[in-house]
């Protein structure tokens, strides 16, 4: 309520937030989470709380008439189509120069993710945050974020022979006969599950095409792990539907926090000011690196150092497709968990999942996802006559993505006498380069924040999600976020509380 006073608030439940909730509950501190989306725990007319990619409904997306589907086009026909303005659950936001697709709703980015789990390399770690011992990572938070997030892996023999992995099999072959490593790829999806969808004895998730705009079954979402094991502290209330706006100094060393409650159809219904000890910004890359540009530009927060709203970047998001010949099918049933990848990051900058194409009838396509070392960055900036934030990201900036991707599907094609699609994205539009999936960085640590998320000059300010990490972590990013977090969450409650 109005007026109320919390030792600790935390504004987002996805990766980040979630973490520090369960870490500073179990530490014996009461925690209020703020998310602006909605609770997803109420199932609709039909019985599923989650809509289907094939049948987007007002579940779909974050207050749009229309949907904005990633891969937006079939054939060279657009299949968006239009939908009731409703707080749904993926948010595609717009700005210049792409689009950043984020998960709306308490579990943040894990309710629509695809569950790929991915440590980076080690050797790699050092370009990923450069100022983070990685002895402690490996030894210590990544092992733990992986057992917290419920990791595993493919059973590989079940892998070889289920119908649905017949994609993923196809970009295997094609990968190791152009000489590419071949690597499974972890996932939260729980895979017992997946097999007993393929036997007929579960109601199906991953093999109904359900992904980006939720799993009603199978996968394990910060709902069933990080964010069930806070509730069952005792300690932890949650909010949905309410949107943190300001954040300020108040006297005696706490801040205000103001907070619009939200209809389901995205109009503000109340205004709330409540008065916490510490804030933990965890509202993703963008929400946070918003959040600070704003508040620092507006006045209420002045002192935030001017590397806040900097180094952002895509974690290197391309999309393409390959047309197959007659004889290499995908099949009309795939699993839309991705489970394996092309590694040549090394070599040529492009780590490639082997994505799916959940259409339900044979396309002959092999889609797929690229993680490329490219080395844009862009910054956030208050537009005062526009009363909002913009990110300067330039859609030729994709270009240093598209050529690394290109090291790994210009070979593949050469030796297979194969083609892009040039049908998926637009009419002869070979490359998906409007968008990401993975927003990084905004406020980087050890620059905005100092080397564990705190914002120094103000004492009880921190922010712990993926605004942290400066761009790129060379692999799929919420591991990466999930450890960080648990790193300097302890590190937090050791020393500050
Ligand atoms: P988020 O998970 O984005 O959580 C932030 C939360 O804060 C959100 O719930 C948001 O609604 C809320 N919020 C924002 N602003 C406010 C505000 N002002 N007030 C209150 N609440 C607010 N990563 C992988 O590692 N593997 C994958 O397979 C993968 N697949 C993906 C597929 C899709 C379609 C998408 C969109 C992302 C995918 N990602 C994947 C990326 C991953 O989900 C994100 O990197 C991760 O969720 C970011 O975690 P976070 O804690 O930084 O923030």
């Amino acid at each position: 309520p109005s007026g109320a006073h919390v030792p600790a608030l935390v504004i987002g439940t996805g990766y980040g937030g979630a973490v520090a909730a369960l870490r500073l509950a179990q530490a014996g501190v009461d925690v209020h989470m703020i998310e602006m989306g909605m609770a997803w725990d109420t199932p609709g007319s039909d019985g599923k709380i989650f809509c289907n990619t094939r049948e987007p409904d007002y579940r779909s997306y974050w207050l749009r008439t229309r949907t904005k589907a990633p891969l937006n086009y079939f054939l060279g026909f657009p299949i968006d189509r239009d939908i009731p303005r409703h707080t749904g659950i993926l948010d595609a936001e717009e700005f210049g120069g792409i689009t950043v697709y984020q998960g709306r709703g308490v579990g943040g980015g894990s309710l629509v993710n695809g569950g790929m789990a991915v440590t980076p390399r080690r050797e790699n770690f050092g370009a990923v945050l450069p100022s983070v011992n990685p002895d402690e990572m490996y030894n210590v938070y990544y092992p733990r974020a992986n057992a917290e997030l419920g990791v595993g892996v493919i059973d590989p023999a079940w892998f070889d022979s289920t119908a649905c992995y017949q994609y993923a099999r196809v970009g295997r072959k094609h990968a190791q006969r152009s000489g590419f490593p071949f690597v499974f790829v972890p996932d939260v999806y729980d895979w017992d599950y997946m097999k007993q969808e393929a036997a007929g004895a579960v109601p199906k998730s991953a093999l109904a095409g359900e992904i980006l705009y939720g799993n009603n079954h199978g996968k394990k979402s910060l709902q069933q792990t990080y964010l069930a094991r806070a509730r069952a502290t005792g300690r932890v209330a949650v909010s949905p539907l309410h949107k943190v706006t300001s954040v300020a100094p108040a006297s005696g060393g706490r801040y205000t926090v103001v907070i619009e409650q939200l209809s389901t159809t995205g109009a503000v219904t109340a205004t709330k000011t409540v008065t916490a000890d510490r804030v933990f910004f965890a509202a993703g890359s963008v929400g946070t690196s918003k959040l600070l540009v704003k508040l620092k530009a507006t006045g209420a927060l002045p002192g935030l150092n001017g590397e806040v709203g900097r180094g952002w970047g895509d974690n290197g998001n391309v999309m393409c497709g390959r047309a197959n010949h007659m004889w290499d099918p995908t099949g009309a049933l795939q699993s839309s968990i991705p489970c394996c990848g092309i590694d040549n990051w090394a070599a040529g900058g492009a780590f490639a999942e082997v994505a799916p194409l959940p259409t339900g009838i044979e396309t002959y396509a092999s889609f797929y996802l690229s993680i490329t070392n490219n080395p844009n960055r862009a910054q956030f900036s208050w537009n005062a006559a526009a009363g909002r934030v913009d990110l300067n990201w330039q859609a030729a900036w994709k270009q240093p993505s598209i050529t690394m991707a290109k090291t790994i599907f210009d070979k593949i094609n050469s030796k297979e006498g194969t083609i892009y699609r040039t049908d998926l994205f637009g009419v002869y539009k070979i490359w998906g380069d409007h968008l990401t999936y993975h927003p990084l960085g905004g406020a980087v640590l050890n620059k905005a924040t100092d080397n564990y998320g705190r914002l120094t000059a103000y004492p009880g300010l921190y922010v712990i999600d993926g605004a942290l990490i400066p761009g790129n972590t060379s692999v799929n990013p919420f591991v990466t976020i999930t450890a960080l977090a648990e790193r300097n969450i302890e590190k937090i409650i050791a020393t500050d509380l």
